[in-house]
């Protein structure tokens, strides 16, 4: 059966014409209460950005993401293989916590917050008003010929665009490797690192592209997020929503005229000027429903609004609202579930946090040398030898570092070297013997509690098995 032609939404995309090629959006220049909130959101958030991977607390890079050498650094915090329990929580928290924000607040975090969207659409956008002007003149310039104008513009639009994707992959660098080794690699001659300026032209051409070109369709073909729309929201999660009970009623919606009573006419409230649908950066007409293109950025909001105004009808036709507002012709409230949920976002967080603060700056192990069993000395005491590893995440290296036996009264002896030291953001290995009198031995196998002290602090605390004759017990 063939689709109507007001149907068409349904099996197909905004952005692909019937032949299958790419429909260009030209999106009309937003404006309106909800922009500016976004343009302060975005300017906020784009600072955070540049700036985060620059800023150093205790010494530790704010945010790091340093896959090759496994160093993560998460708001000062270093994280190290060995706090992968910490990583795989946050995994879960994040999951949890972007299940639930979803159901109850839709994709707020797309037009907000998404990275994709703050530079597709505060900065990338901008800059295309800026050199080829609103959406009726960039139509316009596209179809015309490539001529002195043309190729100004496009040139002048491609420089910057250039310039920015240059500067994100920069910054994109900052958190992978480190701020440090970007500003030592910006400071000296490119052909002393060719191999990190080749990775910085390929993250410029990559972001140039997603930016230049392939915009939107992040948001509707790449992300995962977006895919998952359709099985989070239900009809009380808010979204960007059209009220088609007020925008159609009996008649539907109809071109406005003069001085006609719409209320008595039954007439529908919109007045299918389609400005929403000329605003939208994903090419949809939110009139149609809630759709998985839609990233919540508020636009057709304001162009609405203002439209509202100016025929002097109510504002709002366009709005954040579930489903069950529209239905019940409720208003929007911080309803029992959105309270529920927000609490348990809450609480995730708070988990997470505390699970940072109450990590230890030290680790240590003391493993048995597997295959050796125990060994008398001289003494007739008893002997183990075991690994150790001690790891310091602080930025400070940690001097004069030796154990003590804490459980039993015996003596630890490191191979080497009594007291060590372990560098900052580094670890120290050896070997070690732990000897413990006969008397000592109440079973053929024990745990012994071990203190890890720099000087007379104790640091960390461990444990470990200690093998004995089976005659002592
Ligand atoms: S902007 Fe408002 S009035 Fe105009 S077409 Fe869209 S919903 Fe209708
Ligand atoms: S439908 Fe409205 S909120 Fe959704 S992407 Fe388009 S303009 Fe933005």
């Amino acid at each position: 059966m063939e689709t109507p032609e007001n149907e068409h939404f349904r099996d197909s995309i905004g952005t692909i014409n019937e032949q299958g090629n790419r429909s260009w959006v030209y999106p009309k220049k937003p404006s309106g209460k909800f922009y500016e909130y976004r343009k302060w959101v975005s300017y906020f958030l784009l600072a955070f950005l540049f700036s985060a991977p620059f800023i150093k607390i205790n010494g530790n890079q704010f945010l790091l993401f340093n896959v090759l050498e496994r160093r993560f650094n998460i708001f000062g915090f270093p994280f190290w293989p060995q706090d992968f329990h910490l990583f795989v929580i946050s995994m879960v928290i994040g999951v949890v916590f972007v299940t639930l924000f979803t159901v109850v607040f839709g994709r707020i975090f797309c037009g907000w917050i998404c990275p994709q969207t703050i530079f597709m659409e505060m900065v990338f956008r901008r800059i295309e008003y800026w050199t080829e002007g609103d959406r009726g003149k960039q139509i316009r310039l596209d179809k015309q010929k490539w001529n002195g104008e043309k190729w100004r513009k496009r040139l002048l639009k491609w420089s910057v665009f250039f310039i920015i994707s240059f500067l994100i992959a920069n910054v994109f660098l900052a958190y992978l490797i480190g701020s440090d080794r970007v500003i030592a690699y910006v400071t000296s001659p490119p052909t002393e690192h060719i191999s990190t300026l080749i990775s910085l032209l390929i993250f410029t051409g990559v972001f140039y592209f997603v930016f230049a070109w392939f915009r939107e369709q992040v948001c509707i073909i790449a992300c995962p997020y977006g895919r998952l729309q359709g099985v989070l929201l239900d009809n009380q999660s808010v979204v960007v929503a059209y009220d088609y009970k007020r925008g159609e009623k009996e008649k539907g919606r109809a071109k406005f005229k003069k001085n006609e009573d719409r209320a008595t006419s039954g007439k529908g409230d919109c007045i299918d000027c389609k400005l929403c649908v000329h605003v939208c950066p994903t090419g949809i007409d939110i009139r149609n429903g809630t759709q998985l293109e839609c990233v919540n950025c508020t636009a057709c909001i304001d162009e609405c609004d203002d439209m509202m105004e100016k025929v002097g009808l109510p504002k709002g036709l366009i709005r954040y609202a579930s489903i069950n507002n529209i239905e019940k012709k409720s208003k929007f409230r911080f309803n029992a579930r959105m309270k529920g949920y927000t609490a348990v976002l809450g609480i995730l967080i708070s988990v997470l946090i505390g699970m940072m603060f109450l990590r230890n700056d030290v680790e240590a192990t003391i493993l048995r040398l597997p295959g050796q069993l125990y060994q008398k000395t001289e003494s007739g005491a008893i002997s183990n030898v075991y690994t150790y590893k001690v790891i310091n995440k602080t930025t400070e290296n940690i001097e004069g570092v030796t154990y003590k036996l804490l459980s039993h009264d015996g003596t630890i002896r490191v191979v080497s070297n009594e007291l060590f030291q372990v560098p900052r953001q580094g670890l120290a290995e050896g070997t070690l013997f732990i000897e413990l009198p006969t008397k000592e031995l109440r079973d053929d196998k024990m745990k012994l509690k071990i203190g890890v002290y720099s000087g007379d602090k104790l640091i960390e605390t461990t444990t470990t098995n200690f093998l004995g004759p089976r005659s002592y017990r």
